[in-house]
């Protein structure tokens, strides 16, 4: 019998390639989703898939599924800056009354839960690179703390279903990831930066650009997140690529991927924004024998290639 999985956040960014994968992996996928930053666009490949069904639902929401669950990977919630700034009280309640329904689904049908949590639980970090020991320097009331607080939360309530219920819980801490299917207007800084080159506007750098993060592919990243799944650990692990940079150095970086004629520009940088981001993936290489494949240049292009089959007005519409 097939096993069956429910992926939250399937319209998204990773919650779709989430879908791609395990389809590939032949299990029955049920793809979960309120539309809120996500589009239908990156699962309509799979509407016409026997194995795939998709649920217009908000996860805040008491969580229904008929039948047999084995696995839960619950990834709804915005997720770009720009995003939860916009929607803070939604983005609250989906870390937490939307992982306490997951949880709750998970203990029902005594299935395997993974939790998407993030490099933000570290907030503007203190210790370099970020280990999972380290207890992070989150500002609890900063316009950013809406997702991160919301993040903490998820973490502690999946370990107290964990400890309490003995659940099968996996926590991912997922850093900085990017590729096809991110959207063009959310924010993050390489549709930001492409999508600025492509419609020949110059490139807004926040801050000076010494603040540094690590880029991962969104296949490395997947294949990260079934391994985990996978694996019987129940504790934290952080999953990224810790190959780092400044902004300023990605920004020129992009100048000469994409040839654009346009200069960088600086703007004032975000409130909280962390200056340095750097994962330690000792845990994961040990674990889950894992570890990055795919070079910062590889990812780019792809990514390139990607964005630059938009059309004219979809990249206008990518303005903010
Ligand atoms: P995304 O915005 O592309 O996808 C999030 C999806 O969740 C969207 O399709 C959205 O419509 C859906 N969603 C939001 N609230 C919902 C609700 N209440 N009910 C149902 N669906 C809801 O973002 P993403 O980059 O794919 O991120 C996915 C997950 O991974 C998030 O939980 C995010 O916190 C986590 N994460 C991502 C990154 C990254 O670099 N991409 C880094 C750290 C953590
Ligand atoms: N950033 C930038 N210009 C932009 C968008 C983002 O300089 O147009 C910076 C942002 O201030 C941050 C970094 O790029 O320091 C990564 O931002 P992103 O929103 O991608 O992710 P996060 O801050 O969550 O890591």
């Amino acid at each position: 019998m097939k096993k069956k999985i429910v992926i939250t956040g399937a319209a998204g960014f990773l919650g779709s390639h989430l879908c791609d994968r395990f389809i590939a992996e032949g299990f029955e996928v049920i793809g979960m989703d309120n539309l809120i930053t996500g589009d239908l666009k990156n699962i309509a490949h799979l509407f016409q898939h026997k194995d795939f069904h998709f649920y217009h639902h908000d996860v805040t929401k008491f969580v229904h599924v008929p039948g047999k669950v084995d696995y839960i990977l619950h990834f709804a919630s915005p997720a770009s800056p720009i995003d939860y700034l916009k929607i803070p009280i939604q983005t609250l309640k989906v870390g937490s009354l939307g992982t306490h329904n997951l949880l709750g689904l998970a203990k029902e049908k005594n299935a395997r839960i993974l939790i998407a949590s993030t490099s933000e639980v570290y907030g503007d970090p203190l210790v370099h690179p970020q280990n999972e020991a380290y207890y992070g320097n989150v500002n609890t009331i900063g316009p950013r703390g809406v997702y991160d607080e919301a993040k903490r939360f998820q973490e502690s309530i999946t370990m107290a279903y964990h400890r309490f219920h003995g659940l099968e819980t996996r926590i991912a801490r997922i850093f900085n990831t990017y590729g096809p299917r991110m959207r063009l207007n959310d924010g993050r800084v390489i549709p930001a930066f492409l999508g600025q080159a492509l419609r020949g506007e110059d490139l807004t750098v926040f801050g000076d650009g010494s603040q540094t993060r690590s880029f991962c592919y969104v296949d490395d990243q997947v294949e990260g997140l079934y391994k985990l799944l996978m694996s019987d650990y129940s504790l934290p692990v952080n999953i990224g690529n810790p190959h780092e940079i400044s902004i300023l150095d990605f920004a020129e970086e992009i100048i000469k991927l994409t040839g654009t004629q346009q200069k960088i520009v600086f703007k004032p940088l975000p409130k909280d924004d962390p200056m340095q981001r750097q994962p330690d993936i000792a845990k994961a290489k040990e674990i889950l024998g894992w570890e990055p494949k795919i070079s910062r240049a590889e990812g780019l292009k792809t990514t390139y290639e990607y964005f630059k089959g938009f059309s004219k007005e979809a990249l206008q519409k990518s303005e903010h």
